[in-house]
């Protein structure tokens, strides 16, 4: 059977990255009816925070990615599947045991150097121009010299003693890859702190959750030699391994949250006569000289902190972790499938996909070897089409988790009304085009875009064409689509104009800017009522507008 593993280590939000190696393991296990395993690799102390696993599988739930082992997502410390607990800092033991192996078979010793010795070491190598391998001593260290460290206070870690010989990997991807002998250096898998490290977790790991194919970045292609050692020391089988190309951004370099903080600061740098810096760091919760050194790039607030503040100045940030994608009002199946055919194809020259038809077609023959390129305008025209496709009450989910995750004046609006609103804007590129467009529904007092303002409302027929509608639309009665469309069709007709002469100033009138749904389900969605107030209140603006005031 098929065993893949997805092993986060958790520091923060899923990065999108992460997220594709994620559902690649995840294909591959759906793909051949085997088991996808879910393991949260925290045992590094110092960069692990607490909410950090939970964000990661509230992310990859919301990609729609299920584990059949793994922690329980409603409470982490509890083990759905025979081979828990799936979080490594809760196995300290399980690796003790292992490690006592490797030190009785003497493949394995302890070492009591501290950071400043190593560092020395480190910096002799590099004088003479050398690869650092760590100097195994001639002999290894016994019980005695143990309790003498402690004594003295050392660091105690143990180091694995690599073999000197020549190692082969043949990776599905990559194909054979040869390390000379002598390559890597005896390197630590027990830390001082007493967690292994991520190496030996995660062999021993792979072979007692019977993992079949490791399927992960690229990144890791050098890591795979120790961890191969150590399989063959302790006597496990080898997986099969995977090493997925690289994706790049369209700037060239890493998708890195760098991005993100640097188009921000570009946009504050273009536009610091207009920005209220204490506003602004209010949204932050920043101090006004944490924004400062924000600024003067000498330190980055957290990601959900940017992603506020870019919100309040309503500037589009390039989306990183899976949860910019959320905000972004991106749907979980387009991005499912654009991160697929990030490295990999089915083989014809199908694009749009649903999950169902990547599980069908997936194959690790057909991943390849060739950086891939993260073109976001694929992504919104990918996001447009699952639009469409999505189930209208899968979509509504959707629009309902996106609009809570921002606080939306949305938010109140009950189910029926909107389906409504996602109906009337068939053909949105993003949830976030939905909530743009239909924005105005829910807001007391509308704000005019001075762009629409002069490009609609200043043109000369537009006031009293509106002034006209005023009188033809207080006159309707019953209140409906096919009432108001006709009224419209009327004075156009009446007026010898077309459709946008008369839509185009209503529009402006009720939502402040040029674009809705379409004119009819816009204002049967606001209402007669406030309809008609906000073009008295537009004719009202326009007369001051003329006179002034
Ligand atoms: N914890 C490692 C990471 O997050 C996992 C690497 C692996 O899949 O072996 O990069």
């Amino acid at each position: 059977m098929v065993v893949t593993r997805f092993a986060p280590s958790p520091t923060g939000y899923l990065h999108v990255g992460g997220a594709r190696t994620a559902l690649f393991c995840w294909l591959m296990a759906r793909r051949h009816k085997g088991k996808f395993i879910l393991r949260i690799e925290d045992t590094d102390q110092k960069r692990n925070t607490p909410t950090a696993a939970q964000q990661v599988i509230n992310d990859l739930r919301w990609l729609g990615i299920d584990w059949d082992e793994g922690p329980d997502p409603d409470d982490l410390t509890r083990s759905i599947g025979p081979h828990g607990p799936y979080l490594q800092s809760r196995r300290r033991n399980i690796y003790d045991k292992y490690l006592q192996k490797l030190l009785d078979l003497g493949k394995a010793y302890y070492c009591f150097d501290t950071p400043e010795e190593l560092q020395n070491l480190r910096q002799k190598a590099q004088t003479h121009k050398k690869t650092f391998l760590y100097p195994r001593p001639d002999k290894f260290p016994d019980a005695e010299d143990l309790e003498k460290a402690r004594a003295d206070g050392r660091p105690i870690a143990v180091r694995f003693a690599m073999p000197c010989r020549e190692i082969v990997i043949d990776d599905v991807v990559r194909g054979r890859v040869t390390f000379a002998a002598g390559e890597f250096g005896d390197f630590i898998i027990r830390k001082s702190d007493g967690f292994p490290t991520y190496h030996f977790a995660c062999v021993v790991d792979d072979e007692l959750m019977q993992v079949t194919h490791v399927i992960r970045g690229q990144e890791h292609l050098m890591n795979t030699p120790l961890h191969q050692a150590l399989q063959q020391a302790l006597g496990f089988r080898i997986p099969v391994y995977a090493h997925m190309s690289v994706t790049v951004s369209e700037g060239g370099g890493k998708l890195s949250k760098r991005e993100r903080a640097n188009t921000f600061l570009q946009f504050i740098k273009n536009n610091t006569h207009r920005i209220n810096l204490n506003a602004l760091a209010r949204t932050g919760h920043l101090t006004p000289s944490e924004l400062d050194a924000f600024l003067n790039g000498q330190s980055a607030p957290d990601g959900p902190l940017i992603t506020a503040m870019a919100e309040h100045l309503g500037v589009h940030l390039p989306e990183i972790n899976l949860i910019d994608f959320l905000h972004s009002g991106y749907l979980p199946e387009a991005l499912i499938n654009f991160l697929a055919l990030l490295g990999w194809n089915p083989g014809d020259n199908r694009e749009i996909m649903t999950k169902d038809e990547l599980i069908a077609a997936f194959d690790l023959e057909r991943l390849i070897k060739a950086n891939s390129l993260f073109d976001r305008q694929k992504l919104i025209a990918f996001n447009t089409e699952h639009m469409r496709l999505v189930e209208p009450i899968k979509l509504l989910d959707h629009f309902k988790n996106y609009l809570r995750a921002h606080d939306s004046p949305l938010a109140q609006a009950d189910d029926a009304i909107l389906a409504q609103l996602l109906k009337a804007c068939a053909g949105a590129r993003t949830l976030a085009d939905v909530e743009n467009k239909c924005k105005f529904i829910f807001i007391d007092k509308i704000e005019f875009d001075p762009k629409a303002v002069i490009k609609v409302l200043k043109k000369p027929d537009a006031p009293d064409l509106l002034a006209q509608s005023r009188t033809a639309l207080a006159q309707l009665h019953p209140w409906n689509e096919n009432s108001i469309r006709q009224a419209i069709e009327m004075l156009c007709k009446k007026n010898n104009v077309g459709l946008g002469k008369v839509a185009q100033p209503l529009r402006v009138a009720l939502t402040g800017t040029a674009v809705s749904p379409p004119i009819a389900d816009s204002l049967v969605l606001l209402g007669k009522q406030k309809t008609l107030k906000r073009i008295d209140a537009a004719l009202q603006f326009l007369k001051h507008e003329e006179y002034g005031d």
